[in-house]
């Protein structure tokens, strides 16, 4: 008769965990499944990171390294901020953290006293609000209305804005939507959170997957002040394809960076050492792969969003990054009589052996979210599927 922490207890179970379970289930009894719920890219880590890793190890470095991450790593992360967003920091303004999720994990234990709100953008990214609530923190939720391509505006987030409030998350691209900020977005809601002294936390892991004419724009490149208000959270997780070496990073503030640091310094001692010297190639070595991964999703997206919007009742926005695709199903539920998403999500997977994540996990009931993180071939038989399941039942 354990009795765990109340902390614990209020943690809302992943729904992405049910589905893939089920699915994976259902695969063991010899079913054709085909899964649409990966957060990860499909492809290998490239070659030249893993020779990096393995000769780091060969030459010893096997052991602890300083809590906030190699001085050579962070240098590495220094000189990729400032390619890339122009961005200049110092050593102590960064943090290498065990993936950008721990990277938030910590930021929030350090932010948030009992009561403090920090402002979250539905359609969210699952963790957001349960680390949130973990560091005793309260979300509060701003709706990014598909009318405005799922973007939050500057009088929804002034209106948010209370004496509690202690900062607001920017995702872009957008985790599930793929949708992106621009420039002129960005300066107007930096214009407030610097009015109202909201610290910006701004998650770029997906910076290097934006497709066509679409940019990245990191909101603390925008001006000095807005630098100084924001926290940049990345990593090479999706960007190289590396999920599972568990290396991201922070940057910003020195305060909050060393109180993240000496929290680390407690938690995790640092991250994995040879993951470490792998990123010290990923950022400094040939950038090929990443511009040959992000070809391959652009290619699949195009294909998939097209015959996506065939579907009857299914229309999806067009993401501008990211590897994802949010379409609102609201339609294609009713006409299959289902009486809401995770319903016909469950018949989806059971019946046409298709599994995709339904939008509730996101705070956004009438859509769904499929990666187009698998084969070309798989993504257009698993729209097929579902294209045959929804006219069948309409
Ligand atoms: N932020 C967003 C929006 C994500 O989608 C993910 C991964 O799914 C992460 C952060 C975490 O990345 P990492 O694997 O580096 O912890």
């Amino acid at each position: 008769n354990v009795q765990l922490a109340k902390r614990v207890n209020a943690l809302t179970p992943s729904t992405t965990l049910a589905i893939t379970a089920k699915a994976k289930s259902l695969k063991e009894e010899g079913h054709d499944v085909i899964g649409l719920g990966a957060g990860e890219p499909d492809f290998n880590t490239p070659q030249n990171i893993i020779d990096a890793a393995v000769k780091s190890m060969n030459e010893g470095h096997t052991k602890y390294t300083p809590a906030a991450g190699l001085p050579l790593l962070k240098k590495a992360i220094i000189n990729k901020l400032q390619r890339d967003q122009g961005l200049a920091y110092e050593p102590n303004q960064i943090i290498v953290t065990n993936g950008a999720k721990h990277g938030l994990y910590t930021l929030f234990q350090v932010l948030l006293d009992e009561g403090d709100e920090v402002i979250i953008p539905i359609p969210y990214w699952v963790s957001y609000p349960e680390q949130v609530k973990l560091a005793d923190g309260v979300p509060v939720y701003v709706d990014g209305l598909e009318e405005n391509e799922f973007k939050i505006t500057p009088d929804q987030l002034k209106s948010a804005i209370t004496a509690k409030t202690k900062a607001v998350i920017i995702n872009s691209p957008s985790n599930p939507t793929g949708m992106i900020y621009t420039k002129e977005e960005l300066l107007a809601l930096g214009e407030i959170c610097l009015e109202h002294n909201v610290l910006i936390i701004s998650d770029e892991i997906y910076e290097k997957l934006v497709y066509g004419e679409n940019e990245h724009v990191s909101i603390a490149s925008l001006s000095p002040e807005l630098k100084e208000a924001t926290i940049v959270i990345n990593g090479v997780s999706k960007s190289h394809s590396m999920t599972g070496w568990r290396i991201g990073y922070a940057a910003g503030n020195k305060a909050i960076i060393s109180a993240m640091t000496n929290l680390a310094s407690h938690s995790t001692s640092n991250p994995t050492t040879p993951s470490q010297y792998a990123t010290i190639e990923a950022y400094e070595g040939p950038q090929d792969s990443v511009e040959e991964m992000k070809d391959a999703f652009s290619q699949r997206l195009d294909i998939i969003h097209q015959k996506l919007n065939d579907i009857p009742g299914v229309t999806c926005l067009k993401p501008k990054g990211a590897f994802y695709l949010f379409p609102n199903v609201e339609k294609a539920v009713k006409l299959t009589g289902y009486t809401d998403t995770d319903e016909f999500v469950s018949a989806l997977l059971e019946e046409a052996l298709v599994a995709v994540i339904p939008g509730s996990g996101f705070g956004a009931d009438n859509y769904i979210r499929l990666s187009y993180a698998t084969s070309l071939e798989l993504l257009e038989k698993a729209v097929d599927r579902i294209h045959h399941f929804v006219e069948s039942k309409a």
